[in-house]
């Protein structure tokens, strides 16, 4: 809480809230006394007010600049509606416009002035700052100076000299949604932060409940069907990767939920009375591809609640703000923990109780790595810059990975994964024990169930180990020959006693491990093998040929009480289609 009551005023005159969220008090607080801040806190926590109460009670202009021109106009009019001078300068203005906007900025009748990072580098905009007394310069989607983060964009590159040029240093403040630490490194590098305040927050949303469900794709769109059945009357938003499959996925939607309810509960037989037999559609479709108006026409039946259910790209969400979504299900897994967290937090904007659940399976991993790798081959960017690029969005990507594996607390993994001091600081609930799950997770609840794969982890170690040596006829090992080692798929074709050619050619039938588990079936092996690697057991290199090698963690699977559990996949009861 802030002991400034001129904020609190100023929070209550203009925005008619009565109390700071966490986190944004101390924000502005700092930036009021002078202080450069780093704020990560997540899309919709309130970035906004941080720097919109100091700039109202600075001298001086306050200068924001936000990449996205489309968001500036409306913006600024819900600022000018609260009884803010704030206006903005973009190309869509004519250059009298323009003109105008920063003369009246000169003169003190603006206290914020959006733009976007290009403006910043025009001769126009550098005649203005230097002779303008800018009290305040925030940099929205601050992540977007750095190479490692999602949205790299060069213009941002510009504002550390920009701010650098002034006549007088404004304070700073960045703000984001980011969390990896080298990203937050390169804003302050980059930005030329001085002494920030670090305040990270907001990312803990009490009212979700999480779930995870490991399913193969075949069951996923059924599994869909039985939730959106048994939901009648809740709102819901369902993510997939690509745009066909968001529209077959509305379809079977369409297609199967009135049957599963068998017009026995609610939605389903009223609607059927109400349209004489031609059921109200069930989902709509949202996607990229899809002409202006039939997307506006699929946004605004779900807005207004004519259809329950949208099934969208990402494409779906910017700027729509639909309290009540009930549920968000994704269909596939997203590329990293920031872009699940954006889409999953859609849901339950009202406070009330509300759920994310996050189907997968081991396909989405190899497709998220196929789409990295071939991302960003004709950019604009250096070989070298497209590497850091690809290697950041591993990262990422294993971030979000190892939120589908764990079997810990999701809403702690969450936390810790944006590095959220929490009110004890330290990731604990104050007493010395483990965070606590606020708001419920399929993890403590333990809705999953776990199968002991000590054994067959044991096992793939040893092997990791052992094809990396010759063996000769008697199979003792030929302690010179050094292998580099084998990728996972020919590990676990070896621990299967797999007869391939190449195989048998190089001699790996005679390596102790050889058949080792040809009992347990090839998908539980390899699931047990990619597991090991997200828990640092082993190592997999990086690379077009990636390599299976031993990870940090990998001497405790040679202990003697060494135990491993996995999360067993799960199967929907039958989902009642009839062709499903
Ligand atoms: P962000 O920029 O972080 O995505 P916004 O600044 O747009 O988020 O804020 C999200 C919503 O939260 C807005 O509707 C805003 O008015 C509201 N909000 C911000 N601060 C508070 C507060 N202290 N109390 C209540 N609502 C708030």
């Amino acid at each position: 809480m802030t002991d400034n009551a001129a904020a609190l005023g100023a929070l209550k005159q203009y925005f008619g809230y009565d109390s700071f969220r966490p986190g944004q008090s101390g924000i502005v607080d700092a930036l009021l006394g002078g202080r450069d801040v780093l704020g990560v806190m997540p899309t919709g926590a309130g970035k906004s007010v941080c720097y919109q109460i100091p700039a109202m009670l600075m001298d001086g202009v306050t200068v924001v600049v936000s990449p996205l021109i489309s968001l500036m106009r409306d913006q600024v009019d819900g600022l000018n509606d609260a009884g803010i001078p704030a206006a903005f300068i973009n190309t869509t203005q004519t250059p009298d416009e323009q003109g105008m906007v920063l003369s009246q900025a000169a003169h003190g009748e603006v206290k914020l002035l959006y733009v976007a990072p290009e403006r910043l580098e025009t001769q126009r905009f550098q005649s203005f700052a230097a002779h303008t007394s800018i009290a305040l310069v925030a940099v929205d989607e601050a992540h977007c100076v750095s190479q490692w983060g999602q949205d790299f964009r060069s213009s941002y590159l510009g504002i550390g000299d920009f701010i650098a040029g002034l006549p007088v240093r404004p304070v700073v403040g960045a703000f984001t949604a980011t969390a990896t630490e080298r990203v937050r490194r390169d804003i302050v590098a980059m930005l030329g932060l001085r002494d920030p305040a670090v305040t990270v927050t907001g990312f803990d949303r009490e009212n979700l409940y999480f779930d995870v469900i490991k399913l193969e794709t075949k069951y996923k769109a059924a599994w869909v069907a039985r939730y959106v059945a048994e939901h009648p009357d809740e709102s819901g938003i369902v993510y997939c990767a690509t745009r066909k499959e968001t529209e077959a996925l509305a379809e079977a939607l369409n297609r199967t939920v009135p049957t599963l309810r068998g017009g026995a509960n609610g939605r389903g037989g009223a609607a059927d009375d109400s349209a004489g037999g031609q059921s109200a559609p069930i989902a709509v479709a949202y996607h990229g591809g899809m002409s202006p108006d039939v997307r506006e026409r699929a946004q605004r039946d779900f807005v207004t609640d004519a259809v329950p259910v949208v099934v969208a790209t990402n494409a779906f969400g910017m700027g729509i703000d639909k309290s009540n979504v009930r549920y968000v299900i994704h269909h596939n897994m997203p590329e990293s923990i920031e872009a699940y967290y954006q889409e999953a937090g859609r849901a339950g904007r009202d406070g009330l109780p509300s759920r994310c659940t996050l189907l997968w399976n081991e396909s989405d991993i190899v497709t998220r790595r196929r789409l990295l790798d071939n991302d960003y081959e004709n950019d604009r960017l250096s070989p070298e810059e497209q590497e850091i690029v690809r290697m950041s969005k591993r990262r990422l990507l294993d971030g979000m990975v190892g939120y589908c594996r764990t079997t810990d607390c999701l809403h702690v993994y969450m936390t810790r994964y944006f590095g959220e001091t929490t009110p004890a600081g330290d990731g604990t609930d104050g007493t010395g024990g483990p965070a606590k799950c606020k708001g419920g997770c399929a993890n403590c609840d333990g809705t999953f169930e776990t199968i002991d794969v000590s054994d067959v982890a044991r096992a793939v170690s040893r092997c990791v180990h052992d094809v990396m040596y010759d063996y000769d006829e008697s199979g003792r090992p030929s302690r010179t020959a050094v292998r580099q080692g084998l990728g996972s798929g020919k590990i676990v074709a070896v621990l299967r006693g797999s007869q391939a050619q190449d195989v048998i050619d190089r001699g790996f039938d005679r390596c102790p491990s050889y058949g080792r588990l040809k009992d347990v079936p090839q998908a539980r092996v390899r699931d047990v093998l990619s597991q090991m690697a997200t828990d640092g057991f082993l190592f997999i290199s990086e690379g077009r040929l990636p390599i299976v090698g031993f990870g940090r963690r990998a001497a405790e699977t040679v202990a003697p009480d060494f135990h491993y559990e996995i999360k067993r996949i799960e199967r929907p009861k039958a989902a009642g289609t009839s062709n499903g």
